[in-house]
């Protein structure tokens, strides 16, 4: 099975928080990007089982006009019509990361008809001063009128991503968006801790002392909040950062988490084969002339041993509800027993697990891991 990731590289504008590899366009040249994906995709050697998953993400891909949106999709699902299963369209997951703005019953209707299935809209908040400081393109009111529209155009399955563990001066109400949230009836909510990355504005402000980030136990508390808020309301967080109603966990991020094979076209995609990572060229114009000059466009690639294959999986799966099992962290030794006694991790069934405590502490819990496996060697 083949889970394929495009990614779609531009924006209007750079979010304060963000440094995704993108490129800052006011009109972006949609053309010539599509043509440059495809042109990637029918020269990489791909392995090509039946298409389980495709995930535009980006960047913007909802700034894609409808004509190159449509070409994009269709060239890509043709290359699949020959493979025996699943041959349905509606039964391949297919997301498209959106923002509220570009969300119109025109776009709407594009992305049905091209086989979307399931978007992923950056919500962020629902307090216009905070969206303003995001440097978000949108108000809170764009964010229902764009759940409303998408389910109006027969698209039900609509996850929000939601930011916590803002500045203290915003003094943003988490309680209060989280309830806006669930209000829209979403099928999924991804969240995020901010975080500062460099040479973004927010890493700017905070250099300058113009913002700092809030200390650790609200971060806890909100994070700890989302959990019971989101429970309640039928969800369960099926990995650190993302929680779904029954049957709608998104199938394209789990196969990462599964450790399965996936492949990435676009500037800055990744792929993984099962045994090696490689990663295409970051920045738009470079990955654009390297396909014009038919030039491979993999950046770089590393060959993992077995034994960062292990701790791979183990991270991964540490991640996620289903855990690991417990024989894989058997050599953190008492320090197993004492995660377990603080209630951080859980063990049921011959398998290990996080508590909502022990995902907030992944970090430190891995680093152990690591520390113990050197000792170990
Ligand atoms: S829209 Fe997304 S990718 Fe673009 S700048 Fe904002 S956070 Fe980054």
């Amino acid at each position: 099975m083949t889970h394929l990731y495009v990614h779609v590289p531009f924006c209007v504008r750079r979010c304060s928080y963000c440094d995704f590899s993108i490129a800052v366009r006011k009109h972006i040249p949609a053309s010539e990007y599509v043509d440059a994906v495809l042109a990637e995709w029918r020269s990489a050697d791909q392995a090509r089982g039946a298409l389980a998953t495709l995930y535009l993400g980006g960047g913007t891909p909802s700034l894609l006009p409808a004509h190159d949106l449509t070409r994009l999709l269709t060239s890509l699902l043709d290359a699949f019509r020959s493979t025996p299963l699943p041959d349905a369209v509606d039964s391949v997951e297919i997301t498209l990361e959106a923002n509220p703005e570009d969300v119109t019953d025109a776009s709407v209707r594009t992305w049905r008809s091209a086989g979307v299935n399931r978007i992923s809209l950056g919500a962020q908040s629902f307090d216009d001063r905070v969206l303003k400081w995001m440097h978000r393109s949108h108000d809170a009111a764009r964010i229902g009128d764009a759940v409303r529209t998408l389910r109006a155009a027969g698209i039900e399955n609509i996850s929000l991503d939601l930011i916590f563990a803002l500045p203290d001066e915003l003094q943003r109400d988490w309680g209060r968006d989280l309830d806006h949230a669930l209000a829209l009836r979403p099928t999924h909510v991804s969240l995020y801790g901010l975080t500062v990355e460099e040479r973004t504005p927010l890493d700017r402000w905070i250099s300058r002392g113009a913002t700092k980030l809030p200390a650790d136990d609200r971060y806890a508390e909100e994070y700890l909040a989302a959990h019971r808020r989101l429970k309640a309301d039928g969800f369960e967080f099926y990995e650190v950062s993302n929680a779904s109603r029954p049957g709608f966990r998104s199938r394209h991020n789990s196969a990462y988490w599964s450790g399965r094979p996936y492949v990435g076209i676009g500037p800055a995609a990744h792929s993984f084969d099962g045994l090696a990572r490689r990663w295409n060229i970051r920045a738009w114009e470079a990955y654009r002339r390297a396909v014009a000059e038919g030039r491979s466009t993999v950046e770089s690639e590393e060959v993992l041993t077995e034994d960062q294959r292990r701790l791979e999986a183990i991270y991964l799966g540490l991640r996620t509800i289903e855990g690991v099992p417990v024989t894989d962290l058997d050599r953190l030794g008492p320090s197993l027993t004492d995660l377990v006694a603080r209630g951080w991790i859980l063990e049921e069934s011959g398998r290990i697990r996080c508590a909502p405590e022990g995902w907030l502490r992944l970090d430190a819990l891995v680093a152990k891991l690591f520390a113990a496996k050197e000792l170990a060697s």
